[in-house]
């Protein structure tokens, strides 16, 4: 386990792995993304998009 944090923006639909869960969502700022780490558990989660 290499401890990151999943976090999605509602507003933008990012998803980022993080050490640690942002104030803010890297591509449009809104102020705290969801954690979705609990929702998660496979990389390829990402190759959905
Ligand atoms: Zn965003």
């Amino acid at each position: 386990m290499l401890g990151l944090q999943y976090v999605a923006c509602d507003a933008c639909g990012t998803v980022s792995a993080t050490p640690t869960v942002p104030d803010a969502c890297p591509r449009c700022g809104t102020a705290e993304p969801t954690d979705i780490t609990d929702r998660l558990g496979r990389p390829a989660y990402f190759a959905e998009d």
